[in-house]
């Protein structure tokens, strides 16, 4: 009996092995014709104003559509992606999607923002600065109205070439985020050298505020660092009425979270942008 069920059980691996290195091929093929068969789109999530509670600006997270297998998250794609390359043609299309919607809420909200992921490779090719500006004037778009969030692994293994595209970017007038701040195992020392405007504080920190001393102190500390080096703070995955309280008593100055709104197609973005009516 032992021995069939091994048998059994070894059946079942291999056949949920084979699936699974099928899949990724297969996978890898439908991610190649993705972005021209126009099976991506863009979602919204809206960041806040902690005190106001009015939109301040929108991050731009990517979805695909799959023929067969659905909607998949980043979570899904992203790392297959990035393996392949492929993530340069996808964020480049990001970048551009982006910048058209955000134009199209200026009307609404001239200051508001919009904030693309910026993948690590594609942060080390030369052609970020030419993509970016290209984005940006194609949509009719101020450079200042773009936020670049970069992810502290990306930022270590910045050499003296990132750092000097960095600089071009921060001239032409684009934003810069730290994003999942506190998750990298970076030193402090490399905040000095990167031109930031803004740190994003990692959900995970946020979601522990009310159970874990520990988070609070994380949260606390990290704010008062932005404020030390002027960036602006946003705490991310801001979910619940505590959590709210807490990084708005700590003295965050933006929110992202469910509690201020799910990741939402333009339409809706848009009108969240409503500015509020004249008391
Ligand atoms: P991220 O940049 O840290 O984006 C925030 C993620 O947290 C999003 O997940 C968002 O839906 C989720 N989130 C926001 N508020 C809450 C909350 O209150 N609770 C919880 N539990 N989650 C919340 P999403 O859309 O699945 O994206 C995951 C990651 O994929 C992003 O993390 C980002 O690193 C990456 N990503 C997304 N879009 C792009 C893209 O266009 N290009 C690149 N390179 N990366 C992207
Ligand atoms: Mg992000
Ligand atoms: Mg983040
Ligand atoms: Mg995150």
């Amino acid at each position: 009996a032992a021995k069939a069920a091994g048998k059994s059980a070894y059946r079942t691996c291999t056949a949920e092995l084979r699936e699974a290195a099928v899949t990724r091929a297969e996978l890898i093929d439908d991610l190649r014709r993705a972005v021209d068969e126009r099976q991506l789109h863009l979602e919204f999530q809206p960041i806040v104003d902690l005190a106001s509670g009015e939109v301040r600006s929108a991050e731009a997270l990517v979805r695909w559509r799959h023929p067969r297998l659905g909607l998949l998250p980043p979570a899904r794609f992203l790392p297959l992606a990035e393996e392949t390359g492929l993530i340069v043609p996808i964020d480049r299309w990001v970048i551009h999607e982006a910048c058209r919607a955000a134009a199209t809420w200026r009307d609404r909200a001239p200051d508001a923002t919009v904030a693309v992921n910026i993948a690590a490779a594609h942060l080390r090719r030369p052609d970020l600065i030419a993509t970016v500006s290209e984005a940006t004037a194609g949509a009719g778009l101020a450079p200042r109205a773009l936020t670049l969030e970069l992810t502290e692994s990306a930022l270590i293994e910045g050499s003296d070439t990132v750092l000097e595209r960095l600089r071009q970017l921060r001239e032409l007038g684009i934003h810069i985020a730290i994003d999942d701040f506190g998750t990298g195992y970076s030193s402090l020392s490399y905040l000095h050298h990167i031109p930031a405007t803004e740190l994003k504080i990692d959900r995970s920190f946020v979601a522990r505020l009310g159970a874990d001393a520990r988070a609070y102190a994380t949260v606390e500390m990290v704010t008062q660092l932005a404020g030390a080096f002027d960036l602006s703070v946003i705490a991310e995955g801001v979910e619940t009425e505590g959590q709210h309280a807490a990084v708005t008593a700590i003295g965050c100055v933006h929110g992202q979270g469910w509690r201020y709104g799910r990741p939402t197609g333009l339409a809706d973005l848009r009108a969240a942008l409503l500015p509020a009516a004249p008391a």
